[in-house]
Parts: structure tokens; C-alpha cells; sequence
């Protein structure tokens, strides 16, 4: 298979110039054509500003620095997700969901097996901010990259001003070679094969190419519009689909810098998201329409983030919850919104962005594919499965939440529309069985670890015998906690604060 000679992408926002700064950096040496057209007039979304740790894959592929992005677009480093108000057990009002590193193997033992025997109802410590070493470090308000010298790597994700990102990724393109041009696109032709044939703009104009990448956001203009592509739902497991969002002013311990996590906080009928950059903190409600008006939304909202006498403007926005159920069609593939989207609790959408390109270039760059019906088979039942599996575990928040103090959450916890591996991973859980081999079994790590499964349900407090607790006895093994928190303790010492991070780019 040798990748298609011209490429359009249509769409300007993170999607489209991730896109076109990967096919540039794999495929220009072959004499790929790339261009991207997008419509100024239109814009971007302009949300989306946290990241998981494949942000940094990714400019590490481009070979783009810390140093060169960061500052550029207001970025912070990101050791994890702070839950707050998701539970009302005792002991349970918050919890922080790490990303996983190396070191954390060495702990990981004590967690699990702590977790496993308070299921069977032993009185021992299992919360999971007990056992992570980014949980000690955001505490502690250090950032993710240790001293010179200190021997282990953290896994950190990002928090950005989504329109710079953009901006300095169409710089990087455009450097690199990519073609820009501001059209807007009305429609496109398809030829007897039912392939995309050229785009036209509004003006008649026609935009030729062997390959189209649809990165048109909501709109999804190729691959719904044009070629027809179901489009899988998922809002009956996942009720969330408006947001309301104002930026604040940013606040900061004064030697400490931003927070270095995204704050994810229940409310009525959603969650509340701040994210910290350096020059100001990104807030936004994200709710059900079904539960709740915008106005009392936006009420809520600037109660919350303190903003209610503030006339600072909020944007109303419109969430389309699911997935295209195949992303690649014919001389087609859609990439970010127009793909799908699962509301952004875990901060996934770039993450899968990134995932689909990869996965679209390693089937042109395998030697062993020769066959495109079949690549296209490959990807796009690899690329549903990772949608599918990221939607159980956000919905595993909303199914497992221990509020019930209004119908939204109430109507949470009730609901039986879930996914056969969902329910298989929630009777795991509650009978007491290895979660972990259970993961392993569905072959679904490579979308949430079983530490994050583990950090959910311990995170909730919900351990199946919790109101028949017995004092732990001499039949388990005892982690000695002191010596946890020495090692974790030991260990942050390492690392200097957020701010003094930030301050060295
Ligand atoms: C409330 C909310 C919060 C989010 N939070 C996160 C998060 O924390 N982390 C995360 O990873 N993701 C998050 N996302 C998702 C994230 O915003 C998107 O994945 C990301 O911005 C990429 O969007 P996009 O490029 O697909 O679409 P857009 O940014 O909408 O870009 C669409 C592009 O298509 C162009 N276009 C559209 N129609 C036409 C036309 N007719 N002619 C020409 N050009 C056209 C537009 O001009 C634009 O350039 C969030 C999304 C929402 C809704």
C-alpha cells in the first residue's frame, strides 16, 4: 500500500493541524501533497485545553521542545484528574485519577491487594491518593520532571489555550510544507465508486484530491454529510450534551505556580472542569439539557467559579455524544469531532486524535498490508473498539456516582444501558474478583489500566461490604502505610515546584 500522492484535509482546529503536521513529518519525503483548507469566518471550537500524556508523544514525534509550545500557548504540566463530590461516603469526597508511571509498579501491588481485601470487608486503607506518587506530588503543588539525576520518568499530560495550540501547529505545518487555504467548503462530489471526488467551496470552486481527511468538527461535512456514515449515539449511557464556559482569572499559590491537575467537580446535573493555564483558569459546566435549563445552567455555573456578578461573557455550547461508525469510507477518514466525541471528562478527544493518525499511518507504512479493504477493516474495528472502551469508563463515573441527591444523578445510577464489558467489570468489582485479570481478559488496558479502574471504584468508596467491616486480621497480608508515605515522601522530594518548572521554560 503506498499512502494516497494529495491530501485534503478539511478543518483548521487541533484535529485538522495535528493531522497535517503527522502526514508532514511521515509522509512529505514520499511526495505526499498535503493541504488544508478551513474557513476563518467559521472558527474552531476553542475548547479542549487538557491533555492526556500522549500530548507529548506527540510533539515529541514532530521533535518539538517544551520549551519551543509551552510558553507560546499559556501551557501547564497536568499530573492527573482531582474528583470532587463524586461520592458522599465517608472519606470519599475526592479522589485524584494519576496518569500511570513506571515507578507506580512498585506500589501497585499494596494498592491492589489493600482494594481487593476491603472488598471482602477488612478494615484496611484503600483510598487511592494513599498509594501515587503524582497524587503526593499535585498535593504538594511540585511539578512532573524530577532533578537532574533522579532516576525514574512520570507520565504527564498537558493544559494549553486551545486557539494558540492551533496557531503554533499551523505555524509548525505551514513551515513544514503543508498548503493552506481559506475556503469555505458548501459540498462535496463523489464519483461512480461513491468516492469522494473534490470539494467545492462556496463559490463554485472545486478542491481535488486521492484522500480527504474530514476534521470539519460537529459538522461533520465529509463523512456524515457527504458519504453517509451512521452515526452511533451514545446518549443513552451518556446524558451529558451541552456546556457552558468562561474563563477567570487564574489562581495560583503564590510560590506555587498554577495547579498542575485538571478539577473535576459533581454539581447538580454535570461537572464542573477547571483548567489551569498560566495566564488564566479555563472553566466549564458540563450538563444535560434533559435535567437542566441553560439559564440555571449558567446560573449554577458562575456561582460556582464565583462569577456571578461578573457580566464576563459565558459561551453556550452543544455537545454531540457518540461516534461515526466507521471512520475510515471509501477515500475518507474523519478525525476529531467529526469522528466522535464522549464528553470530556477524561480530557480523551486529542488523545484519540492522535491514536487514529497513528493508527492510519501504520497501515500505509506496514510492509505486510497489501490488501486497503483490509487495513480499512483493521482500522476501523480497532479505532470503534478504543471509542467503545473510553465510553465505558467515563460512564462507569456517572453509573457508579454515590450522590444521589438529584434526579440527574439518581437517573445515573439507575441506568442499565451498558455496554456487556461495563457490567462484566462492575460484577467483577462487587464479587470481590480480580479486576485486573478481568481487564486482561477483555483486552482493554491499552484504554484505561486497571489502575484507573482501581482508582475509580476505591476513589467512590464503594467496596461491596463496607456497613459489615471487620478488623483486619492475622489471615491478610499488612502494607505497612507509614512506609508507603516515607517512600512517596522520599520520592517528591525530588521534584521542584510547578512553578519553578514553569519558570525554567
Ligand atoms: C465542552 C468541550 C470540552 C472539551 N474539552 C476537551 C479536553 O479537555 N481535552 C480534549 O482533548 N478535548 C476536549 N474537547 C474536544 C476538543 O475540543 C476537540 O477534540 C478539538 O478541539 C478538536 O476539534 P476539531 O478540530 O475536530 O473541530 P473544530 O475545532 O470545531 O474545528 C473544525 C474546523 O473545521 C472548519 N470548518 C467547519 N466547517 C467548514 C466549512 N464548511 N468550510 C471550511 N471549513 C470548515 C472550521 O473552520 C474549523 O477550522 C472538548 C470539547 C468540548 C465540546
Amino acid at each position: 500500500m503506498t499512502p494516497p500522492k494529495s491530501i485534503i484535509i478539511l478543518g483548521g482546529g487541533t484535529a485538522g493541524w495535528m493531522a497535517a503536521n503527522l502526514l508532514a513529518h511521515h509522509w512529505s519525503d514520499r511526495g505526499v501533497k498535503i493541504t488544508l483548507i478551513d474557513s476563518a469566518d467559521i472558527g474552531i471550537i476553542g475548547v479542549g485545553e487538557g491533555s492526556t500524556p500522549q500530548l507529548k508523544a506527540f510533539f515529541d514525534i514532530l521533535g518539538v521542545t517544551e520549551r519551543q509550545w509551552m510558553p507560546q500557548c499559556n501551557a501547564t504540566y497536568k499530573l492527573g484528574i482531582n474528583f470532587e463530590g463524586w461520592s458522599n461516603r465517608h472519606g470519599f469526597d475526592r479522589y485524584f485519577h494519576p496518569f500511570q508511571s513506571e515507578l507506580d509498579g512498585q506500589i501497585l501491588p499494596a494498592f491492589y491487594y489493600n482494594a481487593l481485601a476491603r472488598r471482602t470487608a477488612r478494615n484496611v486503607p484503600a483510598h487511592p491518593d494513599l498509594f501515587f506518587l503524582p497524587t503526593k506530588l499535585a498535593r504538594m503543588g511540585n511539578g512532573p520532571i524530577a532533578k537532574n539525576g533522579y532516576p525514574h520518568q512520570l507520565s504527564y499530560g498537558y493544559h494549553f489555550d486551545a486557539h494558540l495550540v492551533g496557531q503554533f501547529l499551523k505555524k509548525l505545518a505551514l513551515d513544514r510544507g503543508v498548503r493552506h487555504l481559506d475556503r469555505k467548503i458548501n459540498s462535496a462530489s463523489l464519483n461512480t465508486m461513491g468516492e469522494i471526488d473534490a470539494i467545492i467551496d462556496e463559490d463554485g470552486g472545486e478542491y481535488r484530491a486521492d484522500f480527504f481527511i474530514d476534521c470539519s468538527g460537529f459538522r461533520a461535512l465529509l463523512i456524515q454529510k457527504s458519504l453517509n456514515e451512521k452515526f452511533i449515539s451514545y446518549g443513552d449511557m451518556l446524558f451529558n450534551d451541552s456546556a457552558v464556559v468562561m474563563p477567570t482569572l487564574p489562581a495560583m499559590a503564590a510560590d506555587k505556580g498554577p495547579n498542575n491537575y485538571t478539577g473535576a467537580r459533581a454539581l447538580s446535573s454535570g461537572w464542573l472542569w477547571n483548567i489551569p493555564l498560566t495566564n488564566r483558569t479555563g472553566n466549564g459546566y458540563v450538563y444535560s439539557s434533559h435535567y437542566q435549563s441553560d439559564d440555571k445552567a449558567e446560573i449554577e455555573f458562575r456561582t460556582e467559579i464565583g462569577a456571578l456578578e461578573d457580566k464576563g461573557h459565558v459561551r453556550h455550547l452543544k455537545m454531540k455524544v457518540g461516534r461515526v461508525e466507521n471512520s475510515w469510507v471509501k477515500n475518507c477518514m474523519a478525525l476529531g469531532l467529526s469522528q466522535g466525541f464522549l464528553e470530556p471528562l477524561e480530557a480523551t478527544a486529542i488523545h484519540i486524535v492522535l491514536a487514529t493518525m497513528e493508527k492510519f499511518i501504520a497501515q500505509y507504512n506496514n510492509p505486510e498490508n497489501t490488501d486497503i479493504a483490509d487495513a480499512q477493516a483493521i482500522f476501523n474495528e480497532d479505532i470503534g473498539r478504543r471509542y467503545d472502551g473510553i465510553c465505558d469508563y467515563i460512564v462507569a463515573h456517572y453509573k457508579l456516582n454515590q450522590r444521589h441527591d438529584t434526579q440527574y444523578w439518581r437517573d445515573n445510577a439507575q441506568n442499565q444501558n451498558l455496554s456487556p464489558s461495563l457490567k462484566q467489570i462492575i460484577t467483577t468489582w462487587f464479587t470481590a474478583g480480580d479486576l485486573t485479570r478481568e481487564i486482561g481478559r477483555q483486552n482493554i488496558s491499552s484504554y484505561y489500566s486497571s489502575l484507573s479502574w482501581h482508582c475509580l471504584f476505591s476513589g467512590y468508596g464503594i467496596f461491596p461490604m463496607e456497613d459489615k467491616m471487620i478488623p483486619a486480621g492475622d489471615d491478610i497480608r499488612h502494607y505497612d502505610m507509614q512506609e508507603i508515605e516515607n517512600f512517596l515522601a522520599d520520592h517528591a522530594d525530588n521534584f521542584p515546584s510547578h512553578a519553578e518548572l514553569l519558570g525554567k521554560l
